[in-house]
């Protein structure tokens, strides 16, 4: 007993006025990161998830203000304020050592799965045009749907062959190999800790497979169960969002965000694997598009931007070939 008196006299007086537990991020329920696709996207980059907490010391900047007001009021009350105003510095320490609060997780799990892709690295022909030119392609359709089907591990003669011939068809102007699935991000990278270690990424169950060309927004997909493991590069990795690509599958074909929730999400194994994945184009054309912008910002164009809202003063050119043109770079857009 008195022991217990001597230790307790020991304490030091704030000591009293503290909790051994806090929580100093509160999450709402509605708070969720849906619209932050930009930073999920910079987290598949990373392969961390520390530009959530940076954003997270954004937007609270002082998050133990509550508690410590009612510490400082508390102390008052029993005449220790002078105690409060010298031991802040200790308290506040207090607070954030016994902060049990997780807000990633907590905003992470408001999210949900979101849209991701992983580019196979593979770019189908489809059919080219040109002015005064009939229309041609690289490589027939059958080509295609057989260099599909040899990645994806389809056998000909089977359903799923089927819809790859479907897909070929009705991605008439060709596009990246991808496949879409719904995941929580908290699956695709490391945690804090460094754990994921990757080296293979596997699809079995039922996925969107599509063929997609994100520059014109044009392509198709197919749900299908498909059974195959590829070499993980991150590089082929991403958040279907506008931050990587000016049209979205999305766009192109008007779903909504969770138009991928009934797909499986793809499992990966620290084992390598003998499929090899080539770094898919994706990226170099989100690279491309985020010069384009910051030309715009400044006030500029660049020759070669099919976007027109990135040009100034496009007019319309009334002879043959008819054609719209931007005076400050020169870009074109025939009829
Ligand atoms: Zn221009």
């Amino acid at each position: 007993m008195e022991t217990q008196q001597q230790e307790y006299e020991s304490l030091p007086i704030w000591r009293n006025y503290v909790d051994d537990d806090y929580e100093l991020y509160y999450v709402d329920y509605r708070d969720d990161l849906s619209e932050q696709k930009g930073i999920i996207e910079e987290c598949v980059r990373k392969n961390n998830l520390c530009p959530i907490s940076e954003k997270i010391d954004e937007w609270w900047e002082y998050p133990e203000g509550y508690q410590l007001d009612e510490i400082k009021k508390n102390m008052e009350n029993d005449g220790f304020g002078y105690v409060y105003d010298e031991c802040q510095d200790y308290i506040r320490e207090w607070l954030w050592e016994h902060d049990t609060s997780d807000p990633v997780k907590d905003l992470l799990r408001n999210t949900g799965g979101m849209t991701f892709f992983y580019d196979l690295g593979i770019e189908v022909d489809g059919w080219h045009e040109a002015f005064l030119c009939s229309p041609w392609r690289g490589e027939t359709e059958a080509q295609a749907a057989y260099k599909i089907r040899r990645k994806l591990g389809i056998k000909k003669g089977t359903k799923e062959a089927r819809y790859i011939d479907q897909l070929v068809a009705n991605a008439s102007y060709g596009g990246h190999l991808r496949i879409y699935f719904n995941a929580d991000l908290e699956n695709l990278v490391d945690g804090y800790d460094g754990s994921h270690n990757a080296k293979t990424i596997v699809f079995k169950g039922r996925f969107a497979v599509a063929v997609y060309d994100p520059v014109n927004g044009s392509g198709d997909y197919q749900d299908m169960n498909i059974d195959c493991s590829f070499a993980f590069n991150r590089d082929n990795l991403f958040l279907s969002c506008k931050s990587v690509e000016r049209y979205t599958i999305e766009d192109c074909f008007g779903m909504s965000d969770g138009w991928a929730e009934e797909y499986n999400e793809p499992t990966f194994s620290a084992k390598p694997s003998k499929h090899k994945t080539r770094t898919s184009s994706t990226s170099a054309i989100a690279d491309q598009e985020a010069e384009y912008e910051r030309v715009f910002k400044a006030g500029g164009c660049t020759c070669g931007d099919t976007n027109l809202k990135r040009h100034r003063n496009v007019h319309y050119i009334n002879m043959p070939p008819c054609r719209l043109e931007c005076p400050h770079c020169g870009q074109e857009w025939i009829d």
